[in-house]
């Protein structure tokens, strides 16, 4: 191996590391750090922990470092004259048909906040986090790890029988801190409760909750969305697709543009929708979709009337 190959395989080694430590982990109880907009997701997070889809080495080097943004941001805090203590503080609430359980940070207290203690999360974000000044913005986000946000600190609230908490975010390419008030809203909590008990008297029954309408930002990222959602189209005798979940895709398709994340995204679900239908021609919803002889996959909006 010369010097090249040498520093090369750094990298390599590096990686294998990473996927080496991604592994699925069990999961008996529902946690506050992954209550998902999803009901049927958090179904799937207990009853089918085992087909979890595994974290890639890339994800695995994002949470590792995202976990070292917590000691840079306790360092900031404790020079500035904050006191973080009780850190990775269990809790556990009780609900009907099982339990809610998760991890604090920290407590925080001291600076402005005075001698009252109370409980602290930090986040690492590489976008928006200087924008965010109010919790309640987390919920309108698209993405489901932002939209968790706000159920992770009040499910922490309720744990810890607090009405006040602190999120830290850290902004991951200028490294400053951007510190969050969130106040409990007992509306809001009471339905996070309501959802965790629905969650378990589906997992009593051994029934899945309903699917969520698709939506590329919670399905395209879902862990489970190959056991919820399998690429396996039912047809009728005209080969028009019956599934609502791929139909709502090809409108989604229709109505964005090309270069649009949603586009992109739904247009790659029914290119494989397509050809594991294995017709020439499979009408879904709005949409044509043929296969050209170079083996390029078309969709053409049909007519108003159902006709190509
Ligand atoms: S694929 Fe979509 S509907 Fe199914 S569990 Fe995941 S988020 Fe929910």
């Amino acid at each position: 191996m010369d010097f090249t190959e040498q520093v090369a395989q750094i990298k390599a080694d590096v990686m294998a590391r990473k996927a080496e430590r991604a592994q699925v982990f069990a999961q008996d109880v529902l946690r506050a750090s992954s209550f998902h907009p999803c009901p049927r997701q958090m179904y799937y997070q207990v009853h089918n922990w085992q087909d979890r889809e595994p974290v890639s080495a890339e994800k695995q080097c994002l949470f590792d470092f995202g976990n070292t943004v917590e000691e840079h941001a306790l360092a900031d805090l404790n020079a500035a004259g904050y006191k973080v203590t009780r850190q990775q503080q269990p809790f556990e609430i009780p609900v009907e048909g099982g339990v809610v359980r998760g991890h604090i940070d920290g407590w925080i207290s001291g600076g402005a906040l005075g001698e009252q203690e109370m409980p602290l999360e930090i986040k690492g974000y590489t976008y928006e986090a200087e924008r965010i000044d109010d919790w309640r913005e987390f919920l309108t986000k698209a993405q489901p790890w932002l939209q968790q946000v706000p159920a992770q600190l009040t499910l922490y609230m309720l744990g810890t029988n607090t009405p006040r908490a602190v999120m830290v975010m850290v902004d991951k390419k200028g490294a400053e801190l951007y510190p969050l008030p969130i106040e409990l809203d007992y509306d809001y909590a009471e339905g996070l409760l309501r959802k965790a008990e629905m969650v378990y008297e589906h997992l009593a029954a051994e029934v899945e909750p309903d699917r969520v309408s698709y939506s590329t930002a919670l399905c395209g990222n879902c862990d489970f969305a190959h056991i919820c959602q399998p690429i396996n189209p039912t047809l009728d005798d005209e080969g028009a697709v019956l599934d609502p979940w791929i139909i709502d895709l090809a409108e989604l398709h229709v109505h964005t543009k090309p270069a649009n994340d949603a586009h992109d995204d739904a247009k790659k679900v029914l290119r494989e929708v397509y050809l594991k239908a294995g017709r020439a021609v499979l009408l879904v919803g709005p949409l044509k979709i043929t296969q050209t002889k170079a083996g390029a996959v078309n969709m053409n909006r049909r007519k108003d009337d159902g006709t190509e």
